[in-house]
């Protein structure tokens, strides 16, 4: 549309550039050719008056003279010829006659008379009644004041100028009546040598008289002594602005031609340019609404879906879905495989879409999905249905099978009475309580369970102000016994906090939430401060203390702990630090430079938690462990599952064939604990030897050299 309407006004502009140009040269010619045609009317009209006062001051100057007068008179015909009538000879004019009223007869010089030598002629060549025809003008006029009348006249077929005077006795008194005083006339043939002096001066080319006005040049009439046109002077007048075309015609053109040629340029230039540029508008437009991943909408097309949907009002019905342990995947397996990951989801969601439904992306591991109408809830949960549906085998990415697990959240309301936002932050709220009691089913909003969201803001407020004096922590050792000789091998440091308006909070809410704060640096140093200075009082006691992925990724990290170290004089050998199979993955140069520092330092490394994460042997071996804690969920397999007795089996060889020393978690029963030695666990740590337990406890334990050997032995017995 735009690349239309640009050349459209490209090519308009052009044409009426051209146009322009065009019109502006031919009006300024033919006012060009107007003015000077107006010029030289005025200027041949003058030329004309002058010629014919030349000749009348010339008629003028003969006939005022006293001598002229008396020899007129007295018909001195010798004195006239010699005096006057040589003057007959073409060059002022071509006839002089003289007129005398007593008889009104003529003497008449005229040129061919004058060269045959007859002359005076005695008979008129000026008619002697167009000669009286003056009479009246003249005789208006006092003696003694030049009285030359002047009129065209068409004498033999020619165009003749005349002038007429009454010979006066100038100076020298008489008797005579002005009425009786000759008359002198000269007649002046208007042919080329009269023209042409006009025609040169006023740069005319062609200059002609003739009796009509036909033509299509300028014409001037020329007028007998009674008004009557006698005939017209024809010229061409000068058209100067045919000239003005004729010059400039060639370099207008080519002028034009480069115009057209350089506008025409521009033009395709800018057509092109907005053809690139729509498109690229088009684009950018359609790529600022796109995920780049999952080619799904983003939260931009979203607002403005949302902004649709309101302007229409109705009921909408927002779902959340959030994909469980994504962060793990990438973290583990990089952010190729994550994408992947994340790809297919996306498309498993396309898939499960009902028509008039909405998908975005928000980002991260979350999406949203907007139906509408009354059905829209209906419309939710057989979408979720569908997509539980796709999602129930894993997935295959790259050769790595993945668990699909999200939680699901949803808010339905009338788009004019809530904000989108709102009904956005409500399926947050729902998808929220879904993921953290693992409900697998999509959560309907309900006011209760903003309690959930409130109270993570409410913790991390209490855990800030509780670090600031780290007085409510407190840790808590958790005996770690070899399972063959029941001895306390060390024991886990876990902490404990016990807050005075929430009471005693357990880790494994908020120390998630210390993570995602960063709040657990200060925790983590309080912790292992805490730890070395109790074992400063308990010299027999080894420990093992979790640190959280977040402080393994500072490298500062070897520094800050072997500095803690050597300040409470702790041998780094009798300390393991326990970092979980996401944390070693998630940097993998950086968190492998970390433990390659704590080993150098003499301190031990215990994978924990294996088994709920990804790790592979690949990474096992890269990486140097001293010990494998097999995760609780295993062990709680004993008795249960044959699988979960054959993968007790499979991680013992392991840890074996890689030289880790094998640690069972969360043992509560001697089931387990009889199993567990069968298959020639090192180490077993659990409710059933014993519960974590406060420093000074676990004091009385050692000095009284309390073991387990009652249970281990009656269980390797049994
Ligand atoms: P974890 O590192 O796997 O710690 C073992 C957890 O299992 C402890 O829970 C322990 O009390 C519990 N447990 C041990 N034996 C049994 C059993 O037989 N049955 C059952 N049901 N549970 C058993 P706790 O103390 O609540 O800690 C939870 C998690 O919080 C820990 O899991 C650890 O990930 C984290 N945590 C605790 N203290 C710290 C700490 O100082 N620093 C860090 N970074 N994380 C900590
Ligand atoms: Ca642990
Ligand atoms: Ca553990």
């Amino acid at each position: 549309m735009i690349v239309r309407k640009l050349s459209v006004m490209m090519l308009t502009s052009m044409v009426m550039a051209v146009t322009m140009v065009v019109a502006v040269t031919l009006w300024t010619a033919g006012q060009n050719n107007r003015t000077a045609a107006e010029d030289s009317q005025k200027m041949v009209a003058g030329g004309l008056e002058g010629r014919m006062d030349r000749l009348a001051s010339l008629n003028s100057d003969y006939a005022s003279w006293a001598a002229a007068f008396n020899a007129a008179r007295a018909r001195d015909v010798e004195w006239l010829t010699e005096n006057m009538g040589a003057g007959a000879n073409g060059k002022e004019f071509h006839v002089l006659q003289i007129v005398l009223p007593d008889d009104w007869s003529s003497l008449t010089w005229t040129e061919t008379a004058i060269e045959a030598g007859t002359a005076p002629l005695n008979n008129a060549v000026v008619p002697v009644e167009v000669v009286r025809s003056f009479l009246p003008k003249l005789n208006m006029y006092k003696r003694d004041v030049k009285d030359t009348q002047t009129a065209y006249l068409e004498l033999d077929g020619e165009t003749h100028a005349i002038a007429v005077s009454r010979i006066q006795p100038w100076g020298q008194t008489t008797d005579v009546p002005v009425e009786e005083f000759p008359l002198m006339v000269f007649a002046l043939r208007v042919n080329d040598a009269f023209l042409s002096r006009i025609a040169d001066k006023f740069l005319i080319d062609d200059i002609y008289v003739k009796p009509d006005d036909e033509g299509s040049g300028a014409r001037l009439p020329l007028t007998g002594p009674d008004g009557t046109v006698v005939s017209h002077l024809h010229w061409t007048p000068p058209r100067p602005g045919d000239l003005l075309i004729k010059t400039v015609s060639v370099p207008i053109a080519i002028g034009l031609a480069v115009f057209l040629l350089l506008t025409g340029k521009v033009a395709w230039l800018a057509r092109k340019n907005a053809k690139l540029l729509v498109a690229s508008e088009a684009e950018a437009l359609r790529v600022a609404r796109k995920d780049a991943i999952t080619c799904l909408p983003n939260r931009l097309a979203l607002n403005e879906r949302f902004a649709e949907l309101r302007k229409c009002g109705g009921t909408i019905s927002t779902l959340i879905v959030d994909l469980n342990g994504f962060k793990g995947i990438n973290d583990s397996f990089g952010h190729d495989v994550g994408d992947r990951f994340i790809k297919v989801f996306a498309e498993y969601i396309g898939l499960s879409l009902p028509e008039d439904a909405f998908a975005a992306r928000l980002g991260g591991d979350e999406f949203v999905v907007v139906f509408r109408g009354q059905t829209s809830e209906d419309q939710c949960i057989k979408f979720c249905n569908a997509l539980k549906r796709r999602t129930k085998h894993p997935l295959n990415v790259d050769g790595f099978m993945f668990e699909i697990t999200y939680a699901l959240g949803y808010s339905s309301g009338d788009v004019k009475d809530l904000r989108s936002t709102e009904l956005l932050r409500r399926a947050d709220v729902a998808m929220y309580h879904a993921k953290k009691h693992k409900v697998q089913k999509p959560v309907r909003y309900d006011p209760t369970l903003e309690h959930d969201k409130r109270e993570e803001e409410r913790t991390i407020i209490a855990l800030q102000e509780a670090l600031e004096t780290c007085e409510e922590f407190n840790v808590v050792y958790q005996p770690i016994i070899d399972a063959k000789t029941g001895e306390l091998e060390l024991a886990e440091a876990l902490v404990r906090w016990n807050s005075p308006t929430m009471g005693n909070v357990s880790p494994a809410y908020f120390i998630p939430i210390a993570e995602r704060t960063s709040l657990i640096f200060d925790l983590g140093r309080f912790v292992i401060d805490r730890v070395f200075s109790d074992m400063t009082r308990l010299d027999a006691l080894k420990t093992s203390i979790n640190l959280s992925p977040a402080q393994l990724r500072n490298s500062k990290v070897i520094e800050e702990i072997r500095e803690r170290a050597a300040f409470y004089g702790i041998n780094p050998s009798r300390v393991t630090f326990e970092i979980t199979e996401t944390t070693f993955m998630e940097d993998e140069y950086l968190v492998s430079f970390i433990m390659d520092g704590l080993r150098e330092a003499g301190f031990q490394i215990a994978l924990d938690d294996f088994g709920t994460g990804y790790s592979s042997i690949g990474y096992l071996r890269k990486m140097h462990f001293d010990k494998l804690k097999v995760d609780k969920s295993f062990i709680d397999d004993i008795g249960v599952t044959e699988t979960g007795e054959n993968l007790l089996t499979s991680l013992r060889f392991l840890s074996r064939a890689l030289g880790l020393e094998i640690v069972a978690e969360g043992v509560e029963t001697e089931e387990q604990l009889g199993l567990l030695q069968q298959l020639s666990y090192d180490m077993v740590q659990g409710y059933l030897l014993s519960k974590p337990i406060p420093a000074e406890d676990l004091a009385t334990l050692l000095s009284e050299k309390a073991d387990w050997a009652g249970i281990v032995q009656a269980q390797k017995a049994a």
